[in-house]
């Protein structure tokens, strides 16, 4: 795990200065060890060196980006629920992740004072008075960098409403560091749950994908996990028409499937990361006639009041 900046840059034989890189940034470093070894050594454009890194760009200040972009903070009855979408809630099981990447929304969201287990309880409780419920989202954070008896507990209180069907965790654990990934207690649970189980992952390239995580996710999907997974569509990482045609393949090869590719939050700080619409639209024209259909993710975006992700 690093957390370092000039360890880092020292580590993969960079320069500070020439990558740009940022010291006092609000939302800190983080870097897991699987994902660093990932990252190719030298290269200061590596793809997966730029999710990561925070640099000067980050300090633009630019008015169409807020830090509440999806209205979060205002859908929010009980404070670890999100309930926005017919049928299914998202739990916020962790404030923490694993790794930090610069893009994300989260780093201003003040997930800190959202969750203690008593916050679960009132979430399980308003879950098992709602029967139009039937799915349970677990997010974050990031739920996988729970303690895995304290995962484990959440989860098998959310099995005892009966009204639920499926269980759905959303995790970029699995594919950041997938030494660090739940596995025993989860995979028994799993084997003999009457929930349906979907986890939903977030790779955004086809680096991030090796044996370490070829060989977990066999075995979530052995215990019955259905595999997942969205991305973000983001500049000079994969906003490439090659690159998201090799991703699809070398997310089939390790058995998941693409969900999402989820046009940008406009959350401050990110901006130069967006690809805008038009760019997006011309990318899925480009990858369309080349995938099979079961490869070709959805581009959406999230927007405040809607009542699904926006397809574009
Ligand atoms: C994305 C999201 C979901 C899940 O939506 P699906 O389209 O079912 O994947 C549920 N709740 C919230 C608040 C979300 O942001
Ligand atoms: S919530 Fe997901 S995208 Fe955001 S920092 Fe955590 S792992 Fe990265």
């Amino acid at each position: 795990m690093s957390k370092n900046l000039a360890k880092l840059c020292k580590t993969l034989q960079l320069s500070e200065i020439e990558v740009g890189a940022i010291k006092d940034a609000s939302f800190p470093l983080k870097v897991p060890q699987d994902f660093l070894e990932q990252i190719k050594p030298g290269e200061a454009n590596d793809p997966l060196l730029k999710q990561v890194l925070p640099i000067k760009a980050e300090l633009e200040i630019n008015d169409a980006y807020s830090k509440d972009p999806v209205g979060d903070l205002l859908k929010n009855p009980s404070p670890a629920l999100i309930h926005k979408y017919h049928g299914r809630v998202l739990l916020i099981a962790s404030p923490k992740c694993d790794i930090h990447c610069r893009y994300c929304f989260r780093r201003h969201f003040p997930y800190q004072e959202q969750t203690n287990q008593r916050h679960w309880q009132q979430a399980l409780k308003a879950i098992s008075e709602d029967k139009t419920i039937h799915e349970v989202i677990l997010s974050g954070g990031d739920p996988m960098s729970l303690n895995e008896n304290t995962l484990m507990d959440l989860i098998e209180s959310i099995e005892k409403i009966e009204h639920i069907t499926t269980l759905r965790i959303h995790s970029r654990t699995p594919i950041v560091a997938p030494s660090k990934a739940p596995q025993n207690a989860l995979l028994a649970w799993a084997k003999k749950s009457r929930l349906n189980k979907v986890l939903v992952v977030h790779c955004n390239h086809a680096n991030e994908l090796s044996e370490k995580t070829a060989g977990l996710l066999k075995c979530y999907r052995e215990s019955g996990f259905q595999l997942l997974n969205q991305s973000v569509l983001l500049k000079g990482i994969n906003d490439s028409s090659e690159t998201l045609i090799e991703l699809s393949h070398a997310l089939f090869k390790q058995d998941v499937l693409p969900y999402y590719l989820h046009q940008l939050d406009k959350v401050q700080g990110a901006s130069h990361f967006e690809v805008i619409d038009k760019d997006a639209l011309k990318l899925m024209n480009a990858i369309r006639p080349k995938l099979p259909g079961y490869l070709v993710p959805k581009l959406v975006r999230e927007e405040a009041g809607k009542p699904n992700k926006s397809p574009i």
